[in-house]
């Protein structure tokens, strides 16, 4: 039985059509032109070459899964978790995390914080390519004997207005692309909640309900995708979503942890 709508692995699976020569060259010519006019340079140290330079790339304080709580991602997690223990989940109104899992590729410092700004809020969205295949990478391969699809957090329309662009969906892609998993588009996000500049309690109350699921089967076990992971009130509400509409498991990944 297959968890999802055919439809969403054929769209998956499906190559891309060729490209014309001449659509080709013209391509070549106007990244030259974009490339003389303004250099690719590196999000974190403005290093001209790379959108995110080897020794940035390097730098960035990748979270040790086997240090990191298995339940919540939290770095230094694995003994004692400061994040998901009843005190915490009872702040944000909870008493369980509907997650199985979660993990997370690096903690937000200065310098992640800078690659996320610079693909989000600067539409550098060749680090997509780069954030997803840390996110990728650090995917536990319990994950991948079960799940049967990548899905996102939506962004909010207005946020998709302003960027241009859907930030998840793309992060999501790329994933989804390297763990050989088709990437489904299951959640909508009925009303916009910025989360930016609320408390714990606050996110979780400004999320809860804000994410429904999109009337398809939802059977299997999903990954569910994000940016960041600051309190996990987005990841939850996306999981509550999910499981609702039939996921008997989701584990979240995000390129960086708070
Ligand atoms: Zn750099
Ligand atoms: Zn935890």
């Amino acid at each position: 039985m297959t968890a999802f709508a055919p439809a969403d692995r054929a769209d998956a699976r499906r190559p891309s059509s060729p490209e014309l020569p001449g659509r080709a060259l013209a391509r070549l010519v106007r990244d030259a032109a974009v490339e003389t006019l303004w250099p690719t340079r590196c999000a974190v140290c403005d290093a001209p070459g790379q959108v995110l330079c080897d020794q940035c790339a390097r730098a960035l304080p990748a979270i040790d899964w086997w240090a990191a709580c298995p339940r919540c991602g939290a770095p230094w997690g694995r003994l004692q978790c400061c994040e998901c223990n009843p005190v915490t989940l009872g702040a944000s109104g909870r008493t369980t995390l509907p997650l199985a899992q979660a993990a997370s590729a690096v903690a937000l410092d200065e310098a992640a914080r800078a690659v996320v700004v610079t693909y989000k809020d600067r539409g550098e969205r060749r680090l997509a390519d780069v954030m997803a295949g840390r996110m990728a990478a650090c995917v536990p391969p319990a994950w991948l004997d079960e799940a049967q699809a990548v899905t996102f957090v939506p962004a909010s329309a207005a946020a998709c207005r302003r960027r241009g662009f859907d930030h998840g969906a793309l992060l999501a892609e790329g994933v989804a692309q390297r763990l050989g998993l088709p990437c489904a588009r299951l959640l909508s996000r009925p009303r916009s909640a910025d989360q930016r500049g609320l408390t714990r309690a606050a996110r979780g109350a400004n999320m809860a309900g804000s994410l429904s699921a999109l009337p398809k089967a939802v059977e299997g076990p999903v990954i569910v995708t994000d940016d960041v992971c600051t309190t996990g009130a987005t990841l939850c509400a996306a999981a509550d979503a999910l499981i609702a509409a039939g996921a008997p498991r989701v584990y979240a990944l995000t390129f960086a942890r708070a």
